[in-house]
């Protein structure tokens, strides 16, 4: 039985990738979260389910001296670290908080990490290290050249992550999501940010009556229905794909930077009809012109992810609003 440290664990895909963790390893999970996103609903459904197989660790990231005196006492196999502010708009605006939060706290666990010889590092990097990017599917050698502030974040800790990795006690993977949604089937933890600004679940929450319209970004691109296409992944397979990432980072001991996607595009008129489909329920939709920062079409190619990882998407755009859909319902109050 080993050990692992959950940075941000507390959050939609964190508090998803360990319950995926505690199902799937008899491993102990350690998450550190200081709940300022994360939830304490989901470190208490993650406690009431999995018992003393889980620990919870109030914390910043950055707080060298309590994780310090943790690891000390508890040493970990690795660290997964979902820890970070991601609303592009709101970087725009405050970009000091996110430097702060996304890159000083990193280096500040990452300072810790190495202090503590933990050798496995699992980053959850983003898309929106591309900016615009030339070619579609977009491929990891493409240049990184992110348009906002948050996709500069995740591109500056990649450089801090890439310094690292000649040492021979630090091994990296750096996972470049694309659009992530969904929520794991027994709806145990899922997505609830506030303010919500992702389009799956302000399309539920729309759909639910929570909101009595909803806005559509940009009816102009140069797109199959003028709407912007993403690639969309179920949190479920991005989850498989953070075990397989550790899996062979620690069987090769080489750094890997990877896609996470599904390769496949969709437009926001295509996302919004299947809502409406699976839900049953038509909703109020207002056109508006384009939201800025939002590249016209983001698809990955998955080829490096197959053959690295052995790994490809298989949840559909379906299972994942109908998770999403469920999951709204639960905390319908
Ligand atoms: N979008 C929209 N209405 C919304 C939220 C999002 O039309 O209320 C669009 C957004 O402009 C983008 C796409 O849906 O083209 C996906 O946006 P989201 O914020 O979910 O993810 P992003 O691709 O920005 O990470």
């Amino acid at each position: 039985m080993g050990h692992l440290l959950v940075a941000g664990g507390a959050g939609y895909i964190g508090a998803n990738f360990v319950k995926y963790l505690l199902d799937h390893t008899d491993d102990h999970v350690t998450v550190v979260d200081n709940l300022s996103t994360g939830r304490h609903e989901a470190v208490k459904a993650l406690e009431n389910r999995f018992g003393s197989r889980f620990t919870f660790l109030l914390s910043d990231l950055g707080n060298a001296e309590k994780l310090h005196s943790f690891l000390h006492k508890n040493p970990v196999d690795g660290v997964f670290h979902f820890g970070a502010f991601s609303l592009v708009g709101e970087s725009q605006y405050d970009p000091l908080k996110y430097y702060y939060n996304n890159v000083a706290q990193t280096l500040a666990l990452l300072k810790t990490v190495v202090e503590h010889e933990i050798r496995y590092f699992i980053f959850s990097s983003s898309a929106a290290v591309y900016g615009i990017p030339e070619k579609i599917p977009v491929k990891e050698d493409a240049l990184s050249r992110p348009i906002n502030h948050y996709g500069k974040t995740k591109a500056m800790t990649e450089e801090i992550l890439a310094a690292l990795s000649g040492r021979e006690d630090f091994v990296y993977a750096s996972l470049r999501y694309f659009n992530v949604a969904g929520t794991d089937e027994e709806l145990l933890t899922g997505e609830c940010h506030d303010p919500e600004t992702h389009l799956i679940p302000i399309a539920v929450k729309t759909a639910m009556g929570k909101r009595d319209h909803m806005a559509l970004f940009g009816t102009d691109y140069e797109t199959r229905d003028g709407t912007a296409v993403r690639d969309y992944i179920h949190v479920t397979d991005l989850c498989e794909a953070h075990w397989a990432a550790f899996k062979k980072i620690r069987k090769s001991g080489d750094p890997l930077i990877v896609n996470l996607g599904s390769a496949r595009g969709y437009s926001v008129k295509e996302v919004l009809e299947t809502v409406k489909d699976v839900t049953g329920k038509d909703f109020k939709i207002i056109e508006e012109g384009r939201r800025p920062g939002d590249p016209p079409v983001l698809i990955a190619s998955s080829e490096k992810a197959k053959t690295e990882l052995g790994w490809t998407a298989k949840r559909s755009l379906e299972e994942m609003i109908v998770t999403s859909w469920e999951w709204e319902k639960k905390n319908r109050k």
